[in-house]
């Protein structure tokens, strides 16, 4: 997976490369991973004064966390409405707000560390691939309204324009809650300011093998070592066997982005006229945004293998113009992709495995925000194990069937997933 042809790559603000481990350090927590689980986890440990130490196997937001859309987005991958059928309405209400949450998390460790990363509120569109898809928004919509008290609202087709100038929607629905960033200087101030409160952070420091002897966890890395009472994995869609038990219950799912030429500022108010973080009904979804810098950036096309390929590209590249056909003679500038974490019941999660080792992860493409409460809550529950868990934390993780051949099934079942989104 390459990170250095990502617009976040080229345009992030100028930062500091950290050294790796050397030697036998001891510490109260070690986090594996440094996206924003890891960050945010090391980032409200270190407020509490709580020592603590992130091993990196690359740098610092080389993951998901410096390549996703940069959408930050209320809510999660199924609908409130499905979410109410299947865990009833008061667990869907409190699942709602804690998404929210999610959000105030990056928008006071934002303001507070004055992180240069064009956070902004514009809300987000769920464009209606279908007319049938276009029934589904009105009702979530109207369920959310009535039951929660929670404001969204809908565009007709006729109304599209107003928010896309797209001929392959149905119409779609508002929430105006929603906001954007650019990812990874996102994840490179949440290091920072992880950093001016104290925490120890090592880049290029993959985590070799992990150990627990009596209370302890050890860490292997390629020239040391780390010890420490607690230990927090933040490794998502980037988790490997170095953690069996987790690796079998979150599926990691290639997701690739083009981002064209910068365009004219008419142009790109005219295609996305409130600049909305967008995404599609479809169940290999398009979301796709103006970027601070005036271009469109459209991702789609999962692959369960995590294989780029330029023909992949060029699949993403078509996605473009089936959305926005006039870009046809626009040039493409950026290609990159990155790992998602799927789970089986679609829903993020938290939790402790049997040995102690608290993990997050599992965000369905849907992390930007709440992994940041993640990693807070994980520092709540190392400070305090017996503090009460919220609705989000009681969901138990599964493990997916067929794990070991998943890749090859998937890969099959992902070509009907294609005609089903055409037929139905
Ligand atoms: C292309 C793409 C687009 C996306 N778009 C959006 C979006 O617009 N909105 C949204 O809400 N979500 C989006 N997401 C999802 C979102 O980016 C993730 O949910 C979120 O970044 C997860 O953060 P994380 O810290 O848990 O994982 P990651 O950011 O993936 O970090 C995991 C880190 O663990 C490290 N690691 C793994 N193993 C080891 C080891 N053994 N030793 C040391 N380090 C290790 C990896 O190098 C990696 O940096 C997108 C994801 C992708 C890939």
């Amino acid at each position: 997976m390459s990170h250095i042809q990502s617009l976040w790559a080229a345009t992030a603000n100028a930062h500091q490369t950290r050294v790796k481990l050397e030697g036998s350090i001891t510490t109260d927590v070690i986090i594996i991973g440094g996206g924003y689980t890891g960050l945010s986890t090391a980032y409200h440990l270190a407020r509490q004064h709580v020592n603590c130490v992130v091993l990196e196997q690359q740098q610092v937001g080389w993951g998901a966390s410096g390549r996703n859309g940069g959408m930050v987005l209320t809510g999660y991958k199924s609908s409130m409405y499905d979410i109410a059928k299947k865990l009833g309405k008061d667990a869907a209400r409190e699942l709602l707000a804690i998404s929210v949450d999610g959000i105030n998390v990056v928008a006071d460790i934002v303001a507070k560390h004055g992180i240069a990363c064009s956070l902004a509120n514009c809300g987000n569109f769920d464009a209606a691939y279908k007319p049938a898809h276009f029934d589904a928004l009105k009702k979530n919509q109207e369920y959310m309204l009535k039951h929660f008290n929670y404001e969204t609202h809908i565009v007709e087709k006729k109304d599209l324009k107003q928010e896309l100038d797209s001929p392959l929607y149905h119409g779609g629905l508002v929430d105006p809650h929603s906001y954007s960033f650019h990812p990874l200087n996102y994840a490179l101030g949440l290091a920072d300011a992880a950093e001016s409160l104290g925490a120890v952070i090592y880049d290029e420091t993959p985590a070799l093998s992990i150990q627990k002897v009596g209370q302890q966890f050890i860490v292997k890395t390629p020239s040391g070592q780390v010890s420490a009472m607690h230990l927090v994995m933040g490794t998502n869609g980037y988790t490997t066997e170095l953690c069996k038990q987790l690796a079998v219950s979150v599926m990691p799912i290639g997701s690739y982005i083009v981002a064209t030429e910068r365009l004219p500022r008419a142009t790109v108010e005219r295609l996305i006229p409130n600049d909305r973080m967008v995404a599609d009904t479809k169940n290999f979804l398009y979301y796709f945004r103006r970027t601070p810098d005036d271009r469109i950036l459209l991702g789609g096309r999962v692959d369960f293998a995590g294989m780029e390929s330029p023909a992949l590209y060029n699949t993403v590249h078509g996605n473009l113009l089936e959305v926005f056909p006039e870009l046809k003679d626009r040039k493409i500038e950026y290609r990159w992709g990155g790992l998602l974490g799927f789970t089986l019941d679609f829903f993020p999660h938290i939790g402790q495995l049997e040995d102690g080792t608290h993990f997050a992860l599992g965000y369905c493409g849907h992390g930007a925000s709440i992994s940041s409460l993640m990693g807070k809550l994980i520092a709540q529950n190392v400070i305090d194990p017996l503090r009460e868990k919220n609705q989000l934390e009681r969901i138990p993780l599964k493990r997916i069937p067929l794990h070991g051949q998943r890749a090859i099934v998937l890969n099959l079942v992902s070509k009907y997933y294609h005609l089903l989104d055409k037929l139905f």
